[in-house]
């Protein structure tokens, strides 16, 4: 029997925690260590040498041949073709971890189908952005910035999908109403703002733009440095939304681990610029820093939405690795 549920956040932070790349890889793949790295033939495209690369201290791979990659929930659902809440079922059985769904009422599925709109604006704007940066001749300075001072490299940039905003009053709120956003899902998603005529302008212009994803992976806000001449802070966050609370998500770059951040190996480099994209300006310190101590507690689960429903009582009990929480009924 389907019944409208989604696997609690604190269950998918455990799979999260206990579904090591490597070893979920190794099932699939033959996978050989290469220094730091492992590597393996990719799965995804023919071919004779590995060109797919697994780095467990980000927890993410990539294949400089076909350009895939992502972390462990991604791999699952790509190998398997199945949706993230099956990849998430699937790497809990294989970790032992026991799923519990929470009930959803009516109205908080039309909260859920609202806020996937929201995400689906947000991962409209990251691939504008992103394209941008690669194409546009006013990003120049931006992807000189990305790969000579902060140690980004080609395929890096296209893994974290970092972008680029023009120096423009309205391209991505055009770009959104023709993609079929109304103004009023733009505003809300925090990608536009109203001006005092009641026109809406683009939040973001001139500047190097990183997505900031939730706990399943969707895009939810953006960090963004200033590039060029335009007013405000060095460093822009998106505002709080109905799908971002500052407190509550996790970074692109550090989704996986911590201190192997692109350009974090990277000598020489002045400190300061290397202050992460997601220094907040008005609660101090780096939101990172924040998401890592205090998510994922209550972070929303947005897949609940957009991606089919978890059927009743899939998570198997097993291995009694589990852990029992306080909150568990
Ligand atoms: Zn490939």
């Amino acid at each position: 029997m389907r019944t409208a549920g989604r696997i609690r956040d604190a269950d998918l932070e455990e799979v999260r925690r206990r579904a090591n790349l490597i070893d979920v890889a190794s099932e699939y793949m033959q996978v050989k260590r290469a220094g730091r790295l492992y590597k393996a033939l990719c799965p995804f495209h023919a071919e004779k040498t590995p060109s797919f690369s697994l780095d467990p201290a980000k927890g993410l791979y990539f294949c400089f041949g076909c350009h895939e990659g992502g972390d462990v929930i991604k791999l699952v659902e790509k190998l398997d073709n199945l949706s993230f809440v099956e990849a998430i079922e699937r790497l809990a059985q294989m970790t032992g971890v026991d799923l519990h769904y929470e009930q959803l009422s009516d109205a908080d599925r039309a909260a859920h189908r609202r806020r996937a709109r929201l995400v689906d604006a947000h991962r409209e704007a990251a691939a504008y952005y992103h394209e941008t940066l690669k194409r546009a001749s006013e990003a120049s300075d931006a992807r000189a910035y990305l790969l000579q001072q902060r140690g980004f490299t080609k395929e890096t940039l296209e893994l974290f999908q970092v972008g680029f905003s023009l120096p423009k009053w309205d391209a991505l709120v055009t770009h959104l109403k023709g993609k079929g956003f109304s103004e009023q899902e733009i505003a809300d998603a925090g990608l536009g703002a109203r001006r005092q005529d009641g026109g809406l302008v683009d939040r973001f212009r001139g500047r190097v733009m990183f997505p900031i994803h939730d706990l399943t992976g969707d895009p939810v806000a953006f960090g963004a440095r200033k590039m060029g001449t335009e007013d405000g802070p060095k460093y822009l966050n998106s505002a709080e939304s109905p799908i971002y609370k500052k407190s509550q998500v996790l970074y692109a770059l550090n989704r996986a681990n911590r201190e192997n951040r692109p350009g974090s190996d990277r000598r020489g480099v002045h400190r300061r610029d290397r202050a992460p994209p997601g220094r907040d300006p008005d609660g101090g310190g780096d939101v990172r820093d924040r998401a890592r101590s205090r998510a994922p507690a209550r972070a929303p689960a947005l897949h609940a939405g957009r991606r089919p429903l978890p059927r009743c009582g899939r998570g198997r009990r097993s291995g009694g690795g589990a852990d029992v929480r306080p909150d568990d009924r």
